[in-house]
């Protein structure tokens, strides 16, 4: 018999990330076993339900690789359920009932005709769970002949879709006796069920929409990739025996097993989802990288370069700056920052950050210097400008070939620093190249911002400790 798994989300609201927790680990499983995995769509609820949160789930599950085999929605199989109700009454599994609520309102309420006694199914996370079903008497199965209502609807359509392995969280485990019932009268296969622990929020919890939890399209839209957020979903609760956490979608396909689902509730953990999603945007081919950053860096770029005097010693780019645009020429840097950038973001939107706090400016356009901080802690400004006078010679004198890589660059000046010591004349040299007390390092910068940038800052530097007074 082969594998059937659904996912059944309710289109009530936007999904969080512990719901589809449950998605992933029911697709996992029928992709495991060469089976069919079915979305289902349970829009019984029908002043909560909305199309526009049914269009969500399904974005997001494309989204994160998901694909189904089948598709259903709840509310076009009404007349499938409104048969199961009748087929019971027939049967005398459930019979009308005739009733006043406590408000007067009077209803022929459908009941299931419950046999009581204990009702055993063996989860396949928890293990056997008995349940005495007596006391829940003649529960209600339908509002009337012509509305089922929700345990009705959820085992006519497992049975009839011949659902094998319910995959669920454990907020049903209180349903599922009922239904067993139900699916008994109406003489289906009893599916294996396995119920997840709850997916807790950093202040354990319930992760829930009301406390905060986002929506899956959130993380996407903040840069999260649909791997790494697979990877990292399908390691909630779930532990594959091996100290492994990454997992590309494969590997989970063939390592997931119900055996390795902890018992207890499982933090949706987001520094855990930060970790994961740079580990996976360390791994991505160099093209790949580009092609996830470029696009938000040249819109957070362009948001900020109109704000600046943009003077680029290399180009004449006033214009472009000024028209809000990109030129070529920041295009250009741009490429050659992708390593420093990849060196410190974990999602696009740490990268959007960077930029609008300013933390690239002085790639971009020439740094404002303040000039007491030029000088190496407490170091002589004369001497200063004498290293920052021997550096841009000995850049002068070498070939324009040299300053592609830093490490070149490093080997033009490194005796000369590791002779005076190599604070007093690399801090000069990268403070007058960024203006900031903390930057990757001047060779990093130099290959990026190239030798004629290079030069007109260190110019700029030397005139004002100049100019200043300090150095004599
Ligand atoms: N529609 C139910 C929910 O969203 C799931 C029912 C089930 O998986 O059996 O909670």
């Amino acid at each position: 018999m082969s594998v059937i798994t659904r996912f059944a989300p309710s289109p009530t609201g936007l999904l969080h990330g512990g719901n589809y927790r449950t998605a992933v680990f029911a697709y996992l499983f029928a992709r495991q076993q060469k089976g069919h995995f079915i979305l289902r769509i349970e829009d019984t609820d029908k002043a909560r339900s909305k199309p526009e949160y049914e269009a969500n789930i399904l974005e997001s599950l494309q989204w994160l690789g998901i694909d189904w085999d089948s598709f259903a929605r709840q509310s076009d199989r009404l007349a499938q359920h409104q048969a199961a109700v009748k087929r019971l009454i027939d049967s005398d599994h459930a019979y009308l009932s005739h009733e006043t609520s406590a408000e007067g309102k009077e209803s022929d309420l459908i009941r299931f005709r419950n046999p009581g006694g204990v009702i055993t199914f063996d989860d396949l996370v928890r293990g056997p769970i008995n349940t005495d079903v007596t006391d829940l008497g003649d529960f209600i199965i339908a509002r009337n002949i012509d509305e089922p209502l929700f345990h009705l609807a959820v085992v006519v359509d497992d049975g009839e879709m011949s659902v094998t392995h319910i995959v669920r969280g454990d907020d049903h485990i209180a349903n599922t006796p009922r239904q067993i019932l139900i699916q008994r009268a109406l003489g289906f296969t009893e599916p294996r069920y396995a119920h997840l622990p709850i997916v807790l929020g950093p202040d354990r919890a319930k992760l829930s929409k009301r406390r905060g939890a986002k929506a899956l399209t959130e993380y996407r839209d903040a840069g999260y990739l649909p791997e790494s957020m697979l990877n990292f979903l399908a390691l909630i609760g779930w532990n594959p025996g091996t100290e492994q956490e990454i997992f590309s979608k494969d590997q989970l396909v063939e390592a997931f097993n119900f055996s390795g689902i902890q018992h207890h509730g499982a933090i949706f953990n987001e520094e855990k989802l930060r970790w994961f999603n740079r580990e996976y945007l360390l791994r991505m081919t160099t093209d790949d990288f580009s092609t996830y950053t470029m696009p938000v860096l040249k819109e957070a770029l362009t948001e900020r370069l109109p704000a600046l005097a943009f003077s680029h010693a290399e180009t004449s780019m006033k214009e472009g700056a000024a028209a809000g645009g990109i030129t070529d020429m920041d295009a250009t840097i741009a490429q050659k920052l992708l390593p420093v950038i990849r060196e410190r973001i974990s999602t696009s939107n740490d990268l959007r950050t960077m930029v609008g706090e300013g933390e690239l400016d002085y790639y971009f356009k020439k740094p404002i210097l303040d000039v007491t901080k030029i000088p190496f802690k407490g170091g002589s400004p004369t001497d200063t400008v004498k290293h920052l006078q021997h550096v841009k010679e000995t850049f002068v004198k070498s070939s324009q070939d040299q300053f592609k890589d830093p490490e070149n660059i490093k080997s033009l000046i490194w005796d000369y620093a590791t002779e005076i010591g190599r604070g007093a004349v690399l801090w000069p040299l990268r403070f007058a190249l960024t203006g900031a007390e903390r930057s990757p390092d001047p060779f990093t910068v130099i290959s990026i911002i190239g030798l004629t940038e290079t030069l007109a800052r260190i110019k700029v530097a030397h005139n004002l400790l100049e100019a200043s007074g300090l150095s004599t």
